[in-house]
């Protein structure tokens, strides 16, 4: 379902130049929750961005459902994004607008009908856990809540891939792993490819079924969870 090759990303500026990603190669296979996982600096997040297509690699090729990512462009580079949804650390709401307007948005980007929308963002309402909280606002929500919108809206428009980034560094422990069990339903139930990025081991031996560990831009060690985590 995504397959990097040979991918290096070099970021230049003036100052100095800095090798983000450094000839990093693997697969996510369709179903799979694949984990990044690293310390600050590791390059995780310039992955991810390289993954939706935020960000063209310097060189080696990026495959998303068979397509060159960093060859998309206009309709197709929006038809897209719309395959691959993306959560974030700080939820990126829109604070002047309800629950089901947030998740409403994407929608309306892509022009589907009003009552279609409703309809929609109400069954995602339902699949997140937060009935009867459609008309809150996300200031008054916890967050474990607006990461649950931030889910929903990612949903929105029927994406095969859910890239998260950091998507539960803000959370406390036990909302953490309740927003990890509804990522859990998301890839279950939904068939929803995730791969995710975070600086927590607890995260990738809760829900993830591959690993990869970033060092300096490079991956140093991939495999199952359980063949990673059993080295001596
Ligand atoms: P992580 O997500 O693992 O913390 P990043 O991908 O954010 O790592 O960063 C990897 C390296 O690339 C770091 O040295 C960071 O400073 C650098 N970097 C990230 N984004 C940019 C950018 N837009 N411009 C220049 N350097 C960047
Ligand atoms: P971060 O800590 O990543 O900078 P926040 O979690 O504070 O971000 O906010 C996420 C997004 O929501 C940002 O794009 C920010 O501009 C926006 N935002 C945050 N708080 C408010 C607010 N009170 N009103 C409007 N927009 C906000």
């Amino acid at each position: 379902m995504i397959e990097l090759k040979n991918i290096t990303k070099q970021y230049e500026s003036k100052k100095r130049n800095v090798l983000a990603v450094n000839q990093v190669d693997f697969k996510v296979y369709k179903g799979e929750i694949f984990g990044m996982v690293g310390y600050s600096g590791a390059g995780k997040s310039t992955l991810l961005r390289l993954l939706n297509g935020l960000e063209k690699p310097t060189s080696g090729e990026i495959l998303v459902n068979r397509q060159p990512v960093a060859e998309l462009k206009g309709k197709m580079l929006r038809n897209f994004r719309q395959e691959v949804g993306m959560i974030f650390q700080h939820f990126n709401l829109l604070w002047s607008r309800t629950v089901l307007e947030n998740i409403m948005l994407p929608m309306e980007l892509v022009k589907i009908p009003k009552a279609e929308r409703e309809a929609r963002a109400l069954e995602l309402v339902e699949l997140v856990g937060l009935t009867g909280r459609e008309h809150a606002y996300p200031s008054e929500l916890s967050g474990g809540q607006k990461q649950r919108v931030g889910i929903a809206r990612a949903l929105a428009n029927n994406p095969k891939i859910l890239l998260c980034d950091e998507a539960t560094s803000a959370l406390d422990p036990q909302t953490t792993d309740e927003v990890l069990d509804l990522l859990k339903k998301v890839n279950k139930e939904l068939g929803i490819t995730i791969v995710l990025i975070t600086h927590e081991m607890h995260v990738i031996r809760k829900i993830c079924d591959k690993v990869a560990v970033m060092e300096n831009g490079k991956i140093v060690e991939t495999g199952s969870v359980i063949e990673v985590f059993s080295h001596p």
